[in-house]
């Protein structure tokens, strides 16, 4: 008899990125992954098997979100494979105060989340809408919900707190932090290959659109770079990371910004793209002799060597920094420009092996291992998933 199958979901503004998984009894297996892409190719849904076959699924609708569900789950129906779908989990951006493991999506669920869209305006609308098209169109299986938050909520106080009046703190405005399903993977996936690492003082720098860095002390995140909405930290494909407060004052004193405009201009036109006024691609500024795309990659290494160097403070010395999403797995000249002059570290450098994107690139006999690792957040959604559905 086949297994049930588990689908995750992580609905983005544009996209929409999912995998199915049988749910066995151990670790979920992954048996297909897909996408849709409404920019790119809104008139269908692509669906690869683990073995490398790929098929096109056509939309009624094309564009809509909701139709690019139903050609989802009518081909979940017909593929011979695949278990009737018994759980479908979501990447959800924001968990807030409420939500730090996995829970199931409720209407109740729904109404909190709703409340944190404007801490992450890019996200939390979609994976929500997300939600409630797969509740339609997979009305058996239940929805849950895994927070990107709920990682880093072992934080320290000193870690978690702005210096507000200590009510706005209990009210829930605190350093949340983000990327939490890649940091979870990432971490088990370094403990799992390099056992040394499991208990060690460990950087992660999560280099994608959106960007951010972790410390992580025995498996857990001690520090983040994001805080209480996914701009803060370092500067991203689009986002502006740390900012002074006071230019906010600025913008709303000076140039009668208000809050919807200044959320434009923070979440998108800033970064990589406001810095160097021609994209957020980071393959397009490494190509480009354009001054400010240099001036732009400047800026981001400057950022990731800054918080290296905060977060080695924290943690009190530094065994490993790992490098995983699109920019960490993929840039080799970033990843060498991030290590470089980090002598006083113990780092010594494999410029051979970062150029093949190699596992480890850190040079032997390194007092630090600078490791590759690429993420999977939907794994961490099926485990939590299946985990959720056991009872475990
Ligand atoms: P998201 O945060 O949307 O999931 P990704 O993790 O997919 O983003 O990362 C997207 C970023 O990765 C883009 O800036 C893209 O240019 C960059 N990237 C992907 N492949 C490469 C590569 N080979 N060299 C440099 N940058 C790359």
């Amino acid at each position: 008899m086949l297994q049930p199958s588990i689908l995750t979901l992580n609905a983005g503004s544009s996209s929409l990125k999912f995998s199915v998984f049988a749910a066995g009894d151990a670790e979920p297996t992954r048996l297909y992954r897909g996408a849709f892409d409404r920019g790119a190719a809104p008139d269908r849904v692509t669906v690869r098997s683990h073995d490398g076959d790929q098929e096109q699924l056509p939309l009624d609708e094309p564009g809509a979100l909701a139709s690019a569900f139903r050609a989802v789950l009518a081909w979940c129906e017909r593929a011979e494979d695949l278990g009737p779908v018994q759980a479908v989990g979501h990447r959800i951006v924001h968990g807030g105060l409420d939500f730090a493991a996995p829970t199931e999506l409720t209407d109740a669920a729904i109404a909190k989340l709703r409340v944190l869209e404007p801490l992450a305006p890019l996200h939390q609308p979609h994976n929500l809408d997300g939600v409630l098209v797969a509740r339609e169109a997979f009305p058996q299986a239940m929805q849950i919900g895994c927070f990107d938050t709920a990682f880093h909520r072992t934080h320290p106080f000193v870690n978690d707190t702005f210096g507000l009046p200590h009510r706005f703190y209990d009210e829930g405005v605190r350093r949340y932090g983000f990327h939490g399903l890649s940091y979870d993977y990432v971490s088990h996936a370094v403990a799992a290959q390099w056992p040394e690492l499991a208990h060690g003082r460990v950087v992660i720098a999560h280099l994608g659109n959106g960007a951010s860095m972790c410390a992580v002390r025995d498996g857990k995140s001690v520090g983040s770079t994001m805080g209480f909405s996914a701009l803060d930290g370092l500067p991203m494909g689009t986002r502006c990371g740390q900012i002074d407060p006071g230019v906010l004052l600025y913008l709303m004193q000076t140039h009668g910004m208000d809050a919807d405009a200044i959320t434009d201009l923070l979440y998108k036109q800033s970064g990589l793209k406001g810095l160097s006024g021609i994209g957020n691609d980071m393959r397009e500024l490494l190509a480009s002799d354009d001054p400010r795309a240099r001036q732009a990659i400047d800026y981001f290494v400057f950022r990731i060597r800054r918080e290296v160097g905060g977060m080695t403070a924290v943690l009190g010395g530094l065994d490993a920094l790992v490098f995983t999403g699109g920019i960490g797995e993929n840039a080799a000249p970033i990843r060498a420009e991030v290590c470089a002059g980090f002598e006083w570290l113990g780092l010594t450098f494999d410029d051979a092996a970062n150029d093949h994107n190699a596992a480890r690139i850190s040079g032997d006999g390194s007092a630090v291992q600078v490791l590759v690792v690429p993420t999977d957040e939907e794994a961490v959604i099926a485990r939590a998933s299946a985990q959720f559905l056991t009872g475990g």
